[in-house]
Parts: structure tokens; C-alpha cells; sequence
């Protein structure tokens, strides 16, 4: 069969759909019941209202989750190749982190000082990422947020360049669109956003290096923030060249180079900048790094850390407005302590990349055997599928290949077949438990729905 051949049945697609949707609700009555119980105190009938956004006609309800798989309410098995969006990568509650977090509940969970812990994971991350000097949030959207305020403290510029697609967490600095003459403009979606953000934002599209050395040239930037590839829209990889020419257009223009390795850092142990050989003025990971346990950190080197320093030290006295009261607490540590230590290790590593490299390779013989003219782009242990024969090079060519309903209807597929992958987009993960013959059952639901949907 060739790919030019395939296209899909709008008509069986939507069937498809009503079917699924069905099935869902006869075999997942105690998530249908959790779910009308949950309606009457909770916003859209969910702790966070993101949760709605799964393609059920409602959300699995999660009895418990270990590794590579969980559990639902109603007492299911699923291959679970979402882990949490990333905040699972190194496996749901994997045992060291575990085991670190019950003996620390005993003697502490937050004391806003630092604790025995704290010089070894400093060391640990320096090691890993090779940046001396490290802060510690809560969240990745806090470690960007103050990333950026440093940037701006230290340079004293004032706007920061971030990519057309780029997502890094709430942070209103980067909830920026780009119109069709490439100017910046607040994101429509935001709620309660009162500032114009295109004053100190601007955004051109990835891996275009003339439009950021344009930008550069005006002399505001601070600094460029950035995922190695975007991964929040679609998985748009850099082209050969664009990270280390924008890291030198950056230090040309004197505008810091910010990686957000929230993600990518699937790639390998230390990062992408690690793997690739990138040399970022601030990193920053959040999600996966303390094993799941909600923390971020944020790393520089020496020549920061005395920026930083002076910033403060030049400041009036009173609050920064970086930080958070619960920042770096006593949990959060023994947790970072244990998943650098133990679980997010170079032998980690070699196993998520081994079966990812074999899902890989399965889903694209199944979407040759389908003539589905389909990609799939892999970052480490990272991969996406996505609606175009070639990754797309920036975000309007992944946007042009998304397609709501397929996805929605292949979501709820998979997931009727014990496959849970990433809402929003096509993204899979493996942990260090996931092994190649996992791709199996994923492999045999992906044909099944191709070849439900084709015309
Ligand atoms: N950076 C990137 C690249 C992300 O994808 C995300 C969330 N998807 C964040 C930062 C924010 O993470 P959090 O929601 O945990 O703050």
C-alpha cells in the first residue's frame, strides 16, 4: 500500500468515536460514578480543570500507579506512555523515591532551611548538568518565571524572546501568539490577563535564525528562553545548526541562553544541552527531577552567580518576588536526593532509550504496513506521533498537521486497549521500566485503528 493512497473516512472516523465512547462508559462504570460524585465539588467536575481535557466522557479514575502502568477505579490495567506528562518519566513511585519520602515524612516536610541533604544535591546536580550553582522551586512554571526575572535583574534589558508554539508552564511572560506578520501578541485563551505581554515578549517562529538575530539586533532582549525542540506543540526537533547558532547569536547580542530541559531532558542523562554539547546560561528542569514529587530546579555558572549576587546585593532591601515559602523543603530534597542518587541514572538511561528506539521502530512498520503517511520523532526517551510525512520545522507546520478528531477518536481507542499516551497531542514516553516488547499491544490498537478509520 503507498502513503498516497491513505486517507481517512470522516464518516467511519465519527463512528469510531460514538463506538468508543460507549464502550468507555460499559466498562468503566466506577470512574462514570466517581465522576458524578466529583461534579458537585469541583470546578467542571475535576481538581484541575486541565482534567476534562482527556478525550473520556470522563476521567479515568486512577486506583493506583507503579512504573510503567496503573490501574484504574474500576480495577483495569493500562501501559502507561503518559506518565503524568512527563512527571513520571522515571516510572510511577519508583522505590528509592518512595522510600525516601516515607522516612523523611517522619522528621520534617518543610522548614524553609536547608537540610543535611542539601550540599549532595548539590553536588549531584552539578555533576549531572554540569552548571555549579542551583535554585529550588516548586514548580517548573516558578523556575521559569524566576529565571526570567533574574535574566532581566542581571542584563538590565527588558523583553524576553521565547518561540511561536513554545509552552513553559504558566508563566504570562510566554503565553504569547504570533499573527500571520510575525508580530507578538498576548495568547486570546488567557483568563484575567490584564498587561499587554507583547511589551516585554517578543516571539518568531523555531528554527528561523535570521528572525532571532533581527530580534537580537534591537539590543532588549534579555535573554532567549527555549526548549532544545519545541515539545509542547507537536515535537518540532531544532535543524542542524539552530541551537548552537542561537546560542551564539545570544552571546554575540549579549542575551542570555535559557534551556527549559523540563521535557528534553528525556534526551539523555545531564540533558540535551549534555547530549548535544550546549552551553545554556541558565537550565532549567522541572516535572521528572525529584522522581514526581512537584520540584524544579534551575542551574548557572559562576559567571550568573556573581550577576545575580550583585543584582541583590544592589537591590533595596525587601522581597525579590522570587521564591515561594515552600521552595526547596525538607520533602522535596530527600526526594531530589534519592531520584538523582538512585533512579535518574546513566544505567536509567541506556533502558528508556533501548525500548524507546524499539516502540520507534514498531509504530513506523505499522504505519508502513498501513500506507499511513505519518511521522514519528523521537527525543531519547521521548517520542511523538504525529499527522505529516516529515517532522514539522516550525510551529505552523505542526499545527497544520494536528487533527482534533483523529486524534480524540485514536486516544480513546488506545485507551479502550489498555494504552494510555498523552492528551493534547500524540507524545509517549518510556520509563526505565518500559520495554521494547511493550510497543506490542500499543502497535497491534494503532493498526486496529488505522485500519478502522481509512477510507
Ligand atoms: N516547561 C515545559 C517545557 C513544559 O512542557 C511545562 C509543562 N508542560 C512546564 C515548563 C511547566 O511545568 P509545570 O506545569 O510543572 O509547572
Amino acid at each position: 500500500m503507498t502513503t498516497t493512497d491513505f486517507r481517512i473516512d470522516r464518516r467511519a472516523l465519527a463512528d469510531v468515536h460514538a463506538r468508543e465512547t460507549r464502550r468507555f462508559i460499559d466498562t468503566h462504570p466506577r470512574s462514570m460514578a466517581l465522576a458524578a460524585e466529583d461534579a458537585a465539588h469541583y470546578l467542571f467536575g475535576v481538581p484541575l480543570h486541565w482534567m476534562r481535557d482527556w478525550p473520556t466522557p470522563a476521567p479515568l479514575h486512577v486506583q493506583r500507579a507503579q512504573n510503567h502502568r496503573l490501574w484504574c477505579a474500576d480495577g483495569l490495567e493500562y501501559l502507561d506512555f503518559c506518565l503524568g506528562d512527563t512527571g513520571a518519566m522515571f516510572g510511577h513511585s519508583p522505590v528509592p523515591v518512595a522510600r525516601a519520602i516515607a522516612e523523611q515524612a517522619q522528621h520534617g516536610l518543610t522548614a524553609m532551611l536547608p537540610s543535611t541533604l542539601t550540599a549532595e544535591v548539590g553536588r549531584r546536580l552539578a555533576e549531572c548538568f554540569r552548571l555549579p550553582r542551583w535554585q529550588i522551586t516548586l514548580s517548573a512554571s516558578d523556575a521559569n518565571r524566576f529565571v526570567l526575572r533574574w535574566a532581566r535583574a542581571i542584563t538590565g534589558r527588558h523583553k524576553v524572546l521565547v518561540f511561536d508554539g513554545c509552552y513553559h508552564g504558566t508563566v504570562d511572560d510566554t503565553l504569547v501568539d504570533m499573527d500571520a506578520q510575525q508580530r507578538t501578541l498576548t495568547r486570546s485563551s488567557l483568563l484575567g490577563q490584564v498587561h499587554d505581554l507583547a511589551l516585554g515578549t517578543v516571539v518568531v517562529p523555531f528554527n528561523d535564525i535570521d528572525a532571532v538575530e533581527r530580534a537580537l539586533a534591537a539590543g532588549d532582549v534579555a535573554c532567549v528562553l527555549t526548549e532544545p525542540a519545541l515539545t509542547n506543540c507537536g515535537l518540532v526537533p531544532p535543524l542542524p545548526g539552530f541551537m548552537p547558532g542561537l546560542q551564539e547569536a545570544c552571546r554575540r547580542h549579549g542575551a542570555l541562553f535559557v534551556l527549559d530541559e523540563t521535557h528534553t531532558v528525556s534526551s539523555g542523562w545531564g540533558g540535551h544541552a549534555r547530549v548535544e554539547g550546549l552551553a545554556p546560561d541558565f537550565i532549567i528542569v522541572g516535572k521528572a527531577v525529584a522522581g514526581g514529587l512537584p520540584c524544579a530546579v534551575y542551574g548557572f555558572g559562576e559567571a550568573m552567580n556573581e550577576r545575580m549576587e550583585a543584582a541583590k546585593r544592589a537591590a533595596p532591601d525587601g522581597h525579590s518576588g522570587i521564591g515561594t515559602t515552600l521552595s526547596a523543603n525538607l520533602l522535596a530534597l530527600a526526594a531530589l536526593h534519592a531520584n538523582l542518587g538512585e533512579v535518574m541514572t546513566p544505567a536509567a538511561y541506556d533502558a528508556m532509550l533501548r525500548a524507546a528506539a524499539a516502540i520507534e521502530e514498531r509504530l513506523r512498520q505499522v504505519l508502513r504496513q498501513h500506507g499511513a503517511p505519518w511521522s514519528v520523532t523521537r527525543l531519547g526517551a521521548r517520542m511523538e506521533l504525529q499527522f505529516c510525512a516529515q517532522p514539522p520545522r516550525d510551529a505552523s507546520q505542526a499545527r497544520a498537521a494536528m487533527d482534533e478528531a483523529v486524534e480524540r477518536a485514536l486516544h480513546l481507542w488506545l485507551l479502550n486497549r489498555g494504552v494510555v499516551i498523552t492528551p493534547f497531542h500524540n507524545m509517549l514516553l518510556a520509563s526505565p521500566a518500559t520495554r521494547g516488547e511493550d510497543a506490542e499491544p500499543l502497535a497491534q490498537a494503532l493498526g486496529g485503528f488505522l485500519s478502522a478509520v481509512r477510507a
